[in-house]
């Protein structure tokens, strides 16, 4: 299969997912290595929401698509500090904010552009080579120097559990994701909100749905494999 998707299965993928949706969630589409016609298929069935790990190769797509102001861009790539600036001037929600170092990174150049991003933090549970995050207890001793940063709207929680967990495992990930927010939540902090839980992509969001997720994103089984397109930039 290393033809495009018709749009007719880009439409009942869709609506299969947005009927099965509570209306508390937001889908983000996902839409790294996805062409920009299929992006615009997406959006003319009403998506609005989409997802970005890499800068420069959203920058190439945002570029592209300035005639749909619209769009609500996330970025949930691994953010290295010399594309900070970057990401704040292309995406309104950044899900990857894995250290004390970036948020605060990102609070000082939000001031300076005059910014106020929406932040996940994204918290590791189990210990995961290919992936950042927070470790429970180092977000816990945070808490207080995030709550300090003006120009930062945390949010919520970001989490992706390992793969090849099964699902009881991977639903226990979704799960303490689910309570840490509860308990950071009852802190009461002026700024910090947890509102949010951005957890579930293609193979487990019916998991994260069963935790209570917010924003599920997905790739995969909106746009098919991304490995099937050609590479654009
Ligand atoms: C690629 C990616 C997704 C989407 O993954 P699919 O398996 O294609 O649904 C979701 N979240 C993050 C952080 C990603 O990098």
């Amino acid at each position: 299969m290393s033809n495009f998707l018709e749009s007719s299965s880009l439409i009942t993928r869709i609506q299969d997912i947005y009927t099965a949706l509570p209306p508390r969630v937001c889908l983000i589409a996902v839409s790294k290595q996805v062409p920009v016609t299929l992006i615009r298929q997406a959006y003319a069935l009403g998506i609005r929401n989409f997802g970005e790990s890499r800068i420069q190769e959203a920058q190439a797509k945002q570029a592209q698509l300035l005639d749909l102001p619209d769009i609500i861009w996330h970025f949930i790539g691994r953010l290295q500090s010399n594309k900070v600036k970057a990401a704040l001037q292309q995406f309104s929600w950044i899900h990857s904010v894995d250290s004390l170092k970036l948020a605060q990174q990102l609070d000082q150049i939000a001031r300076q552009l005059g910014k106020k991003p929406n932040i996940c933090l994204q918290v590791k549970f189990l210990e995961d080579p290919n992936k950042s995050g927070w470790s429970v207890s180092n977000l816990l001793t945070s808490l207080q120097e995030l709550n300090d940063f003006q120009h930062l709207q945390i949010r919520g929680l970001m989490t992706i559990p390992p793969a090849g967990l099964t699902p009881q495992k991977t639903l226990e990930v979704f799960q303490k994701n689910q309570y840490l927010a509860k308990q950071i939540q009852e802190q009461n902090w002026s700024r910090i909100q947890m509102q949010e839980l951005s957890m579930g992509m293609s193979e487990d969001y019916s998991l994260a749905l069963e935790a209570e997720a917010t924003m599920i994103r997905l790739g995969r089984i909106l746009f098919g494999n991304r490995e099937a397109f050609p590479k654009e930039n």
